[in-house]
């Protein structure tokens, strides 16, 4: 059985003001039914692991290094966002491969990074709006997943977290049946890579515009089983109705 997960990505947004929508979202979802993981900053980690500290709820990191120390001006490394409190980390996010130039290669060495430091990496993959159109999506997404995701990976230490990119942030989202054949597919080829049961165990999100009004479709969706959220986590009032509709389909 997977565990539902409602992970949040706060980008680069946050002041320790914001900390206060941690506080009621722990206070509003004291026993929930399902994993519930916010992404805030690095600037806020350490305070967020420790306001957290006796509840259910994660803190992840939105990138690291693939190295675990070194002269790498400005970055942080997997073992220093789990000293932090971190458990999870964002890794290959489509504003990291468009803005930073990240390959697949790259994003590769950072979950294998990320799994030597025991944080779960939760891989970002999707295509763009030109790749969709010329019927390029189950191709795109196979590359991805096959040059990003290491040997290293497990259902336990690795969610995948399929994310359009012309749905982040946009209002746009893939209709039910295109989000039901990714997902599939993406289960099929983790069935192929690592085995039929193995397979099951991985749990793949959805990402991309997922708000309070649409979230309960979405969960409905076969092989879906949580999400990546953007500018919906970014409060408690509009993340609270997503993990509320998350639990209602478990
Ligand atoms: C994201 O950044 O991962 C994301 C899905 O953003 P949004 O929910 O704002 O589309």
């Amino acid at each position: 059985m997977r565990r539902k997960l409602a992970a949040g990505n706060w980008k680069m947004n946050g002041t320790n003001a914001s900390l206060t929508e941690l506080q009621t979202l722990i206070a509003t979802h004291p026993a929930p039914q399902i994993d519930i993981l916010i992404c805030p900053p690095a600037t806020l980690i350490v305070q967020a692991a420790g306001l957290s500290a006796d509840s259910p709820l994660q803190i992840g990191a939105q990138d690291c290094h693939s190295a675990a120390s070194g002269a790498h001006t400005g970055d942080l490394s997997a073992p220093m966002l789990a000293d932090a409190g971190a458990t999870a980390v964002l890794l290959g996010h489509s504003e990291r491969r468009q803005g930073h130039n990240e390959s697949n290669g790259l994003v590769a060495d950072k979950v294998s990074a990320a799994h030597a430091a025991r944080l779960i990496a939760i891989l970002c993959l999707g295509e763009s709006l030109a790749q969709r159109e010329a019927a390029q999506t189950l191709d795109v997404i196979a590359d991805q997943l096959r040059q990003s995701l290491p040997d290293t990976a497990t259902a336990t230490n690795t969610v995948i977290a399929y994310e359009p990119i012309w749905a982040i942030g946009t209002g746009l989202t893939p209709s039910t049946a295109q989000i039901a054949e990714v997902h599939a597919f993406l289960r099929a080829q983790l069935g192929d890579r690592f085995g039929r049961d193995a397979a099951m165990g991985f749990r793949l999100l959805y990402g991309g515009s997922v708000k309070p009004g649409n979230a309960a479709d979405i969960f409905a969706i076969a092989n879906v089983d949580g999400a990546l959220v953007g500018g919906a986590s970014l409060t408690a009032h509009d993340f609270s109705p997503i993990i509320t509709a998350l639990e209602n389909a478990v």
